[in-house]
Order: C-alpha cells, then structure tokens, then sequence
C-alpha cells in the first residue's frame, strides 16, 4: 500500500502530466494539483476527471498575478472556484509575494485579491493553499498574510512551501494552521529546523514540482520526491519514513477533506 500525499505540485507544467501521474501512482497515495489561473484550472478538473481519487485540483491566482488582474478577470476566478466547488479540495495558490511583485500599487491589488479569496473560502468552507515570499527588501510576507488569515478569520490554512521564521512558524501553528515542507528540505538547514519544529500533527508534504528538486537546484522535481522528504524528517524525528507518509497522509486527508 502506498502512502503519502503531495499536497502542492504542477503535474500541468510538467510536459508530460500523464506519464508523472501514472508514476506517481505507482508511489504515492494521492496528489493535489495546483492550478494559478483559470486556464490551468480547467486543465486540472479533467485531469482530477480522469485520475478519480488521485489526481485532485486545487484553484487560485497566484499573487503575482492577482496584483496585475483586473476586477473582471478576478470575478472570473472568483466565479469559477464557486462554479466549481464541488471539484476542487481548496482555493490556491494564493497569498502575499513581495519578491516577484515590487510596486506599492500592485501590492495593495495583491493584497484585496488575497482578502477576496480568504472570503471565498470562509463561504465555501474550501481550505487555502497560501503562498508567502519575501524580497530581500520586505522580509514580512509570511507575517503579514497570517496577519491577514487571522484578522479575516480564516478557517483551513496550508502554508504552502513554508519559509518563514521560526516565530511565524509557531504563529501559524498556534492558530491550527497546517505548514507544508517542501523537497527543498534536501538542500536546506533552515527547512530541517522548521520542520523538527513542526509538530507531526499540523505537517504536510508537498514537492511544488517541476521545481524545488530536494537535492540539485537545477534538477526537475517530481510529485514522488516527497518520499525523499520523509526520509529527511524521519530522521529528524526519530521515526519511520513510513509513519511520516503516513501521519501526513492522515493530515491531508482531514485538512483537505479527500475521499481517497
Ligand atoms: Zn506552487
């Protein structure tokens, strides 16, 4: 029996999403498929179609394109994610990113997109795939969007890719939301720490594939390397790969309300 879910990865942007399914099949329990814009979304409901209790799609824009969408094209996504609720386990990426959007103008567009869909999600009860980078500039991303979860009293939070300090960390913790590691925790001392400080019952797993290859900064990622993340954590935690799979696995499946 396989475990483990990747919570957060783009088998669309991958070229060949068929065969990294079938593949992940063979390794993996289940995957969540992130779309950023609508064209993705579609993409992902067919795959979610066609890959019934594994593959499962997940629906937002992504911030950088949040901060330069009209109002139109924002009541699209906004009209889509609620067209199709039924098919979607949770409304994301989405978030705060200083890093890719620099203008004071586009970060408040960004930030009102963001407030939009933590609406959108306490209306739906649809969980949120939260997306936070600092620049080097602004290094408050991770604060700033919890800070903006909290005040709209957010229920049903994955911190996607979790980078932020170790008191954002135990802020995000203290509030019952779930940090997700990525594969980067390969090649990152910083990741290790954050997650022998995540406790077991509020961690997830996710690879962000094609990117964050766990070992080579070039490498291409795939959804299975979280398996490679076990392994690291296990250590960490002195436990078995298998009951991180496992524990994770349980996590997401709770969080994100998967029928698998
Ligand atoms: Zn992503």
């Amino acid at each position: 029996m396989n475990h483990g879910i990747d919570i957060h990865c783009h088998v669309i942007l991958m070229g060949n999403p068929d065969e990294v399914i079938k593949e992940s099949m063979h390794k993996l329990k289940a995957l969540i498929n992130i779309a950023t814009d609508i064209k993705e979304a579609v993409q992902s409901l067919d795959l979610s179609k066609k890959y019934p209790k594994f593959v499962f799609s997940s629906a937002g824009l992504h911030p950088e394109g949040a901060a330069s969408a009209s109002e139109k094209e924002m009541d699209e996504v906004l009209q889509f994610i609620k067209d199709n609720k039924k098919h979607l386990v949770s409304i994301g990426e989405v978030g705060i990113d200083y890093f890719w959007v620099k203008e004071q103008e586009k970060r408040k567009r960004a930030e009102e997109a963001f407030v939009q869909f933590i609406e959108l999600s306490n209306q739906l009860k649809k969980p949120l795939q939260i997306h936070a980078r600092n620049s080097e500039e602004k290094k408050t991303a991770f604060s700033d969007a919890l800070k903006l979860l909290t005040d709209n009293n957010a229920r049903g939070v994955a911190m996607h890719s979790f980078s932020g300090s170790d008191e954002e960390l135990l802020h995000a913790v203290e509030q019952g939301y779930y940090i997700s590691i990525s594969t980067i925790i390969g090649r990152s001392s910083k990741h290790k720490r954050l997650a022998a400080k995540t406790p077991l019952d509020k961690l997830l797993l996710e690879t962000d594939s094609p990117w964050l290859h766990p070992f080579e900064r070039e490498g291409k990622n795939y959804p299975w390397n979280i398996i490679e993340s076990a392994k690291i954590i296990a250590e960490i935690k002195e436990m078995k790969p298998e009951h991180i799979l496992q524990a994770t696995e349980a996590n997401a499946a709770k969080v994100f309300g998967l029928e698998i």
